[in-house]
């Protein structure tokens, strides 16, 4: 945060602070509704506690649970597919496309069944599956579309927002992201019942949806706590500024690396404005996931090198559920994918720019 944000939304805290305690929850949650699903170009946003409980409250909103097939690329992060678990419904994993990272639609067709209900998008780093590909998809198969866009926010393609496509679309204000409030997420939804449906689900259906009585459903609590709110509040507000510093963050990180052998940049197709959430670049190394890892130790964090990041079908959880995704482990064992925020300044920009040209310059080129 730049001092002049910080002021603000110290401020902001501040004022909320001051009404507190207040057994109510006063009226900043439902501003920062109102004012995502403006930004948004959205009728209704749901806040929630964070990024994960939107995806449940999404899920839930969709009617999946036991019995349900879900359809989730393996090219996604273990909070995606825990919450349509946690309801019953079982994670069917699809592969991705190496060149493109998006979505392989042949896998996936492959692996409807009578029981498919929904498929789980994941805009990992920021990018967005082909809209148009993904409406015919699922129209062709009576699917429901769930996006989990929690890395996506600032992202469009082909004129569609990411987030806005499906039924429901999900994003986290962890900190770190960016759009970020310490902890913290919110569900976009076009349609009154499912927007409904998420508000009660996060309370104990204390607030029910029309046509439905308080408390006669057991849910849970995953309500965003005020102050939180207040900060996500102050962000929003530079959300247009915080999305352009990524993409230039990224752009300039990748402008030092283009020419660097064995390193590609992975540039989106000319119908997407990518928010840039990771410099991607394809590893033409031997064991580039060590190369990976040893960045991770230089100092620049990255998704496989600091995070351990594997295609989610691989994890000892979901081990054995079907053919690997290979398209996916592809992607995941050569790319790196170096973790930015908005604190990172020029300098800090050309020193992962100089450790990563030394360190591919020095790699041992023999298998
Ligand atoms: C961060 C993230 C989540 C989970 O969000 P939390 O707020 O940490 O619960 C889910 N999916 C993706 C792709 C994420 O990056």
């Amino acid at each position: 945060m730049t001092p002049t944000m910080a002021a603000d939304c110290a401020e902001r805290v501040a004022a909320v602070l001051a009404q507190m305690p207040d057994p109510s929850g006063g009226t900043t949650v439902a501003d920062l509704e109102r004012e995502l699903a403006d930004a948004f170009g959205v009728p209704h946003a749901v806040a929630v506690s964070s990024g994960t409980a939107a995806l449940h409250a999404a899920l839930s909103a969709c009617d999946i649970g036991p019995g349900d097939e879900v359809l989730v690329p393996a090219l996604s992060v273990v909070m995606t597919v825990a919450p349509l678990v946690a309801l019953g419904a079982t994670p069917v994993f699809i592969d991705s496309e190496p060149t493109t990272l998006d979505l392989d639609y042949e896998d996936a067709t492959r692996k409807v069944t009578a029981r498919t209900r929904a498929i789980m998008p994941v805009h990992l780093w920021g990018r967005m599956t082909d809209p148009t590909m993904l409406a015919q998809f699922a129209d062709t198969h009576g699917l429901t579309v769930i996006e989990d866009a929690a890395q996506a926010v600032g992202t469009v393609r082909s004129g569609q927002r990411a987030g806005t496509v499906g039924a429901v679309g999900c994003f986290s204000m962890k900190d770190g992201k960016i759009l970020w409030s310490g902890e913290g997420g919110f569900l976009l939804a076009s349609r009154r019942e499912i927007a409904e449906h998420a508000a009660a689900y996060r309370s104990h259906w204390q607030t029910p949806p029309s046509g439905s009585a308080p408390l006669t459903r057991l849910t849970t609590n995953s309500r965003l706590a005020a102050p939180l709110a207040a900060i996500a509040r102050s962000n929003l507000d530079q959300l247009t500024a915080l999305v352009t510093l990524r993409q230039r963050q990224t752009r300039q990180l990748l402008a030092a690396l283009e020419t660097v052998p064995a390193l590609s940049v992975l540039t989106p197709t000319a119908d997407e404005q990518w928010n840039g959430y990771s410099p991607l670049l394809h590893l033409d190394l031997p064991h580039p996931r060590e190369f990976a890892a040893y960045l991770a130790c230089q100092g620049v964090p990255n998704s496989t090198g600091s995070f351990r990041l594997v295609p989610c079908d691989t994890r000892p959880m979901f081990r054995g559920l079907g053919r690997p995704c290979r398209g996916a482990a592809h992607i995941l064992d050569h790319t790196l994918a170096v973790i930015l925020t908005e604190h990172d300044t020029d300098a800090v920009l050309d020193h992962y720019a100089d450790t990563i040209v030394q360190a591919a310059a020095s790699w041992p080129r023999t298998a």
